[in-house]
């Protein structure tokens, strides 16, 4: 889309001709200009440019002058990724679609009612991608136009100033399927339209159709100006056969059925937002309603749609909903500004959820019965999705390069629900993998500026930086700022930028206007920086003085990222209690000394523990096994008991005990990791601790987790007895397959009888456990198993990739007829499976090309081991062996070829 300008320049030209006129003069007259300078090569030449005389310095002759420049000519300019020019505002998007479900094509007319930026223009230019442009029409006339397959020129009937609307109807048909693409991962992602078993050839798929805009395809299935800068309003009339549902954005205005059995519905939205928010989902879904309740006692729609048999748990996976759409336009100031809110759940979807204004589409992962909601849960997206439509939605970044005004704010909302529905240290600890995620993505695609002007392509955006990191640095901004100012910033960002684009200075602007601070700092520093700190942090004590020194290093290269200023918080803890001291870290190295009465006990450095900073503190383990009894966040206990449990004497063994019935269930987990340490004189009463832990603990993890720690401390008989009772009365699916895993090493029988009953379970990880154990123990009767759960459609992503693993691993262990079987179910995959299967089925292919190679060997020794006993017999059914194994080898070897060169 950057090239957009260079490729339109004949049409651009229309409407710029009168200022390049205008500019003309001024360009003729620096031409002459540097002609005459280079002709007569005379230092001290008359030069006059617009009335000025002194356009070189005077003590530096021309050919200096000229020295100078030619140094610098190798040098390019950095790539700058600027927001698109606007020259043509959208106003109105009217779109009338129906489908043709056979060619996965769409038939569309649009009807684009817009207006010149500023500069009056008798063009417009809009993206259309792979399309078949039947008739551009204005007032029922046609225009002239030209199509790339990319850009569609009109020419208008006449020059229209900015003041002058005007309506173009384009007919069209879009073809998202037959677009040519570079076939790469990226593009696969980019149709923009997406026809899910159009023909229903896959019974356990449900016909649907559905769209992704973001970043830019949405101009695949309707003209427009596909930039996040453009806003319209919208309506849509799709025609459907009457049994299929429909979502678009805005409200359902009407529903009219046609004489043909056709139904259409209209959707409209009186609001503007971005084209790539358009968004449309057909199927046979059911629709289940729910209810907002405004403050001012209207009421909002809030449905959710799903396939049919998913209708009994979608308020279970979504019923927190208008919780969330209370919680949010509460603390943002800002009620939620759109006219509905629903939810759909769509099969092969290419992304994790997406924020198409009032109309949220999410992949099929979030599909979960109760039980397995049980295990987890999804609200985290769901929070994301719904936190965008004020920040992506309501105010849009501008450009791609600002997309963290987008994402780092849908990030945070999922610190703010936990917070607020989960309280702080669940918060805190999601924070706490937000930023590790951030670190990973870092260190794996590189460093760059939050607000990034130079990538190579828009999609490198979506990264642990526009995310993860910038998540964090809201938090610090929060943190620094106080809660009050920080929302009351927030708030002034958005009501003063409400159906507009932004760029990220008036975020800055918005918080300097309600703290009255200039934040320039901080904005330079995280937002136009890269990288994080990396701090030492080392105490020196003064018992005589009663002083304690904290000495803080700055070691982040500094060509990286910059010398940073941090406002934070050090907590002092002595025999008084606990004292709290605001500080500035921005040298490289700095100390702050604090008084302490008594005995130090403990000092916690950024005690809230906010700071995106990797950390290395130099402390006693005593000051450790003091903080995890005394800080106040999750963190600060978590390290608490991970270095403090490093003591060996009893109050390093109590601290373990103590973590063991910690309030909060991750540190109960890293408690039971832990417990290995305990000693003989502990040791039993951590085994009691966790063992009610394993029974009563009310997170699955926690439970899980006692389950694998016991099958490692306790004898068979008293263990058995713990795996069967989870597996017949636990509730989570999880703790049901740890058990079952666990009781297939001590007897797997008792574990094979147990799975049987356990085949059914609609659940992906319980088949996933199954699996796993038939992988191990199964006999050849089991092999339907893996062909019904692989075929179906309860395994989803990497629990799909889990239970072909452990096919493979059952089929390399039975008979050639039913490895022969078998390959129907590779086949299958190979068209059909999910993401991971399909990468890793080559690899299980190769697996079972070997199988058969040592089987090969194994087999001609034999029989030449039967020919040199003269067993005739028994050397023929070696053969016939071999040979089955020879044409299963062939067979086997284009999947594991094939899929490896995919
Ligand atoms: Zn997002």
């Amino acid at each position: 889309m950057l090239y957009f300008k260079h490729e339109i320049s004949n049409y651009f030209y229309s409407f710029v001709f009168n200022q390049i006129e205008h500019m003309k003069k001024r360009f003729y007259a620096i031409a002459i200009l540097f002609l005459v300078a280079c002709g007569t090569g005379k230092p001290d030449a008359e030069l006059t440019v617009g009335g000025r005389t002194d356009m070189f310095p005077e003590d530096v002759t021309i050919e200096e002058y000229e020295d100078e420049i030619i140094e610098d000519v190798d040098q390019e300019r950095p790539v700058y990724r600027a927001s698109e020019t606007i020259l043509t505002d959208l106003v109105h998007t009217k779109l009338e679609v129906n489908f043709d479900w056979a060619k996965s094509r769409m038939n569309g007319v649009a009807s684009i009612t817009a207006k010149p930026h500023f500069y009056a223009s008798d063009s417009l230019i809009l993206d259309a991608k792979g399309m078949d442009i039947l008739k551009v029409q204005l007032e029922g006339k046609d225009l002239a136009y030209s199509y790339d397959s990319s850009y569609l020129k009109i020419k208008l009937n006449k020059s229209y100033t900015r003041n002058d609307k005007y309506t173009v109807m384009i007919t069209y048909v879009a073809k998202p399927e037959e677009r040519t693409t570079g076939g790469s991962a990226a593009i696969t992602s980019d149709k923009g339209l997406y026809f899910i078993n159009p023909k229903g050839e896959d019974k356990n798929k449900m016909p649907q159709i559905w769209t992704q805009g973001e970043t830019e395809a949405s101009s695949v299935w309707f003209p427009t100006i596909d930039s996040p800068n453009a806003k319209t309003t919208q309506e849509i009339f799709i025609t459907v056969e009457d049994k299929y549902a429909t979502l678009s954005n805005g409200k359902l205005i009407a529903s009219k059925k046609n004489s043909n059995g056709t139904r259409t519905d209209h959707w409209k939205q009186d609001l503007p937002h971005a084209p790539y928010l358009f968004m449309m989902g057909i199927g046979q879904f059911k629709v289940v309603k729910d209810v907002y309740a405004r403050p001012d006692g209207t009421k909002m729609e809030v449905n959710y749609y799903v396939e049919p048999e998913w209708e009994p748990y979608a308020k279970s996976i979504f019923g927190e909903t208008p919780n969330m759409i209370k919680h949010f336009s509460q603390l943002l100031g800002v009620e939620y500004p759109w006219d509905k809110y629903h939810q759909i759940v769509v099969r092969d979807y290419v992304s994790g959820a997406m924020e198409n204004t009032g109309a949220v589409i999410f992949g099929d992962y979030v599909y979960r019965t109760d039980r397995e909601l049980l295990d987890g849960n999804d609200q985290s997206t769901i929070a994301h999705e719904l936190f965008h439509h004020w920040f992506g939605d309501l105010v849009t970044c501008e450009s791609w390069s600002n997309l963290p005004l987008n994402e780092s704010f849908a990030n945070y909302s999922q610190y703010l629900w936990d917070e607020y529905r989960y309280g702080l240290d669940e918060a805190d600890y999601q924070a706490e993998s937000e930023a590790d995620g951030y670190y990973q993505s870092a260190q794996m695609q590189g460093y760059h500026n939050l607000i990034w002007f130079e990538y190579d392509d828009k999609e490198q955006m979506f990264d642990g930086h526009s995310y993860n990191k910038g998540g964090r640095i809201l938090h610090m901004l929060r943190n620094y700022l106080g809660d009050e100012a920080f929302f009351k910033g927030i708030s002034n960002y958005l009501n003063t930028n409400k159906f507009k684009p932004a760029e990220f200075h008036q975020l800055r602007l918005a918080f300097e206007e309600v703290s009255g601070e200039d934040l320039n700092w901080f904005f330079d520093q995280w937002f136009l920086g890269s990288g994080h700190p990396v701090l030492d942090v080392s105490q020196t004590v003064d018992e005589t003085a009663g002083t304690v020194t904290v000495t803080v290093n700055q070691k982040q290269s500094l060509e990286l990222s910059p010398l940073y200023k941090l406002p934070l918080q050090i907590a002092v803890f002595d025999s008084n209690g606990k004292q709290v001291h605001d500080v500035t870290v921005e040298q490289s190295e700095q100390s702050f000394t604090f008084p302490f009465s008594g005995t130090l006990k403990c000092v916690i450095f950024d005690q809230q523990q906010m700071l995106l900073a990797k950390i290395r503190e130099e402390k006693p383990a005593d000051q450790y096994i003091f903080q995890y009894y005394s800080g106040d966040r999750y963190k600060a206990r978590k390290d608490g008991l991970l270095y403090g449990s490093k003591n060996k004497e009893q109050k390093g063994q109590q601290l373990i005990l103590d973590a063991l019935n910690d309030k909060f269930w991750s540190i109960r987990l890293l408690a039971i990791e832990k417990a290995v340490k305990l000693n003989a004189d502990n040791s039993s009463k951590g085994l009691v601790l966790i063992k009610d832990l394993a029974m009563n603990d009310p997170n699955s993890q926690v439970r899980s987790a006692a389950l694998n720690f016991l099958s490692k401390e306790l004898d068979v008989a008293a263990s058995e007895v713990i795996y069967l009772e989870k597996i017949e009365k636990d509730q989570s699916y999880l703790v049901v397959s740890t058990a079952l895993k666990n009781l297939g090493k001590d007897n797997p029988d008792k574990a094979m009888e147990k799975a049987r009953s356990l085949e059914k379970e609609r659940s992906s990880k319980m088949i996933a456990g199954v699996a796993q154990l038939y992988g191990q123990h199964g006999v050849k009767d089991n092999y339907d198993f893996f062909a019904t759960a692989l075929k179906g459609s309860i395994i989803q992503g990497f629990d799909q990739l889990g239970v072909m693993n452990s096919l493979t691993y059952f089929i390399s262990r039975q008979e050639p007829e039913l490895v022969e079987r078998s390959l129907e179910l590779y086949t299958y995959l190979k068209e059909e499976g999910g993401f991971y299967t399909q990468m890793f089925l080559g690899q299980n292919a190769t697996y079972l090309v070997s199988m058969c190679d040592s089987k090969i060997e194994e087999l001609n020794e034999e029989i030449a081991a039967h020919e040199k006993n003269n067993d005739a017999a028994y050397a023929d059914q070696a053969r016939r062996k071999l040979k089955q194994y020879s044409e299963l080898k062939v067979k086997f070897e284009p999947l594991a070829v094939s899929a490896e060169e995919e």
